[in-house]
């Protein structure tokens, strides 16, 4: 069996404290009793004069009452505080944990200090996990908020931006180009005769042609153009930085690419051609609105339509 041995440094501080008091009474305690003892033979001996006399006396007295009382005060408070504080953190751990969670070697006699020490310990490596989990939760709460403004501004089929966003970039892009006394081209774009495409293939086949048209025109503008499914089988590509006669040889690209593109019909190796006609408008120094360079572009594509479609018209 092993010996338990109780030193100074296994009590729990109060007691610590304790005798760290009970010392400093000592002193002023036998200075006490030395001047009891000291009065009592001057009393009983009136021969004797007292050892302790005048300024000693007057002023060790009151000096040494004061001192074991203020040693009194000191150690009551001290006592008090440390106790209602591992009190707390006792009753404050078992609640957050249950009083299972305490381990034997910390028990109710156990240092206070050494108590505090492990709640504390225990309690920041919890709050480190919790840190851990929150920072990964805000990093799941960004990446879901991304993809939120995404499909907010993202078409669903063509994955290409939707007629809302499109109309915030061209009053945003008009503005810039504005400012700098730069051009900027739009393109207004419709699939010719698709509702004859739909009623021959099939409205399934007639979404994969929708996708493959965005795919092309994707492919063929600029990384800069900004291209969107306006409506059903329309689209609008803003062209930054563009003259009309730019805007026109991206979209005569755009035109030629589609043109050449082999359609898939969803019969075997059956494939179906598809052409669109095209509207361009421009901003190029006359003032103009967002909407004006729109309907502009659109009465270009109907003028397109009404002159045998697959044709490119700007102005
Ligand atoms: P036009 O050459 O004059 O443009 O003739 P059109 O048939 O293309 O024009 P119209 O406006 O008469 O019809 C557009 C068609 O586009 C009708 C509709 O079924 C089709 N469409 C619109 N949106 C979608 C879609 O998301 N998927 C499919 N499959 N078809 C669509
Ligand atoms: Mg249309
Ligand atoms: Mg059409």
């Amino acid at each position: 069996m092993p010996k338990t041995v109780t030193s100074i440094n296994s009590r729990p501080l109060s007691q610590k404290l304790m005798i760290l008091y009970a010392l400093m009474f000592i002193l002023p305690g036998g200075f006490l009793l030395y001047v009891i003892w000291d009065l009592r033979n001057a009393v009983l001996n009136p021969e004797t004069t007292m050892i302790l006399t005048g300024i000693s006396l007057h002023l060790g007295v009151p000096a040494a009452i004061l001192m074991s009382c203020a040693a009194f005060v000191l150690m009551y408070r001290s006592m008090r505080k440390i106790h209602t504080v591992t009190e707390e953190a006792d009753s404050f751990y078992k609640e957050l944990h249950g009083a299972a969670a305490v381990p034997r070697e910390i028990t109710e006699e156990s240092d206070e200090v050494q108590r505090i020490s492990h709640y504390v310990t225990d309690m920041i490596g919890e709050l480190r996990r919790k840190i851990n989990d929150v920072d990964q939760y805000a990093q799941d709460l960004d990446q879901a908020n991304r993809k939120l403004m995404e499909v907010a501004v993202v078409d669903g089929m063509t994955q290409l931006y939707n007629h809302k966003h499109i109309r915030h970039l061209l009053v945003a892009e008009l503005r810039r180009a504005e400012r700098f006394s730069h051009p900027l081209a739009i393109m207004m774009v419709d699939i010719d005769d698709f509702k004859k495409f739909n009623d021959a293939h099939g409205h399934l086949v007639g979404d994969r042609a929708l996708r493959d048209v965005s795919r092309t025109i994707r492919n063929s503008v600029r990384t800069v153009d900004v291209p969107a499914r306006y409506g059903g089988e329309e689209f609008l590509i803003i062209l930054p930085e563009a003259t009309i006669d730019g805007g026109v040889l991206v979209a005569e690209r755009v035109r030629q690419a589609i043109e050449d593109h082999a359609f898939d019909t969803g019969r075997g190796s059956r494939k179906a051609s598809i052409t669109v006609s095209i509207g361009v408008s421009a901003y190029e120094g006359a003032p103009v609105t967002d909407s004006d360079l729109i309907s502009l572009a659109d009465t270009r594509l109907y003028d397109a339509k009404r002159a045998g479609k697959n044709k490119v018209i700007a102005g």
